[in-house]
């Protein structure tokens, strides 16, 4: 079986790949910075729009770098979420990535090809994601707004130290705490937006 055009679709959460030059320049800053590590969370749970498994892979560059995920098909097709640097982010913000991975899984965005790098389409795309992410962190987890508070301040704070603009930093979590205030369950969501996009 060959798998269709492009079928990966690599996504840090931390928007952007166009980012890894910043990312590089960051990495040089904090070998001055005292670095704090955390405990991995274990995985939720990830079943994909075509009823998949989802399985979570560990990756540490074993030096420094900003935690993020990526949702992809690996070699043999399966789909997989990669953790990279998950112990440099405190727990909340590694389920939410975690969580924003797996919406990629369970949107279907994995397996059609990936909008240009900052399109609009693009954007949308991680909006999704990241609503579905803290619906789930909301519905299943029981975050309150303290905790969602706490993903805002290390999204904030990770972004930032990344190189984002202010305009998207803010941007990015007014999404977040709009979804977390008006959307119901995260399953109604999703389904929403497979029909939108024409899948049942
Ligand atoms: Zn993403």
């Amino acid at each position: 079986m060959s798998l269709p055009g492009p079928v990966l679709r690599a996504c840090p959460v931390a928007v952007a790949l166009s980012v890894c030059l910043a990312l590089t320049r960051v990495a040089a800053a904090q070998h001055t910075e005292t670095r704090t590590t955390y405990h991995v969370v274990n995985p939720p749970p990830c079943t994909n729009n075509k009823g998949e498994t989802v399985r979570f892979i560990d990756r540490s560059s074993g030096g420094v770098g900003a935690a993020a995920g990526m949702a992809i098909r690996d070699r043999s097709g399966q789909p997989v979420v990669f953790r990279s640097n998950f112990a440099a982010t405190p727990p909340e913000f590694q389920s939410f990535i975690d969580r924003h991975e797996c919406a990629h899984h369970q949107t279907g965005d994995v397996d059609r090809p990936p909008p240009p790098q900052n399109s609009p389409e693009y954007l949308m795309t991680e909006s999704i994601s990241d609503c579905i992410a803290i619906l789930r962190l909301r519905d299943e987890e029981g975050y309150d707004r303290a905790a969602l508070g706490k993903v805002a301040a290390t999204m904030r704070h990770d972004m930032a130290k990344i190189g984002f603009p202010e305009i998207s930093i803010s941007s990015r979590i007014r999404n977040i705490d709009n979804c977390y205030t008006k959307y119901g369950a995260p399953q109604d969501f999703i389904n929403g937006v497979l029909k939108q996009r024409g899948r049942p």
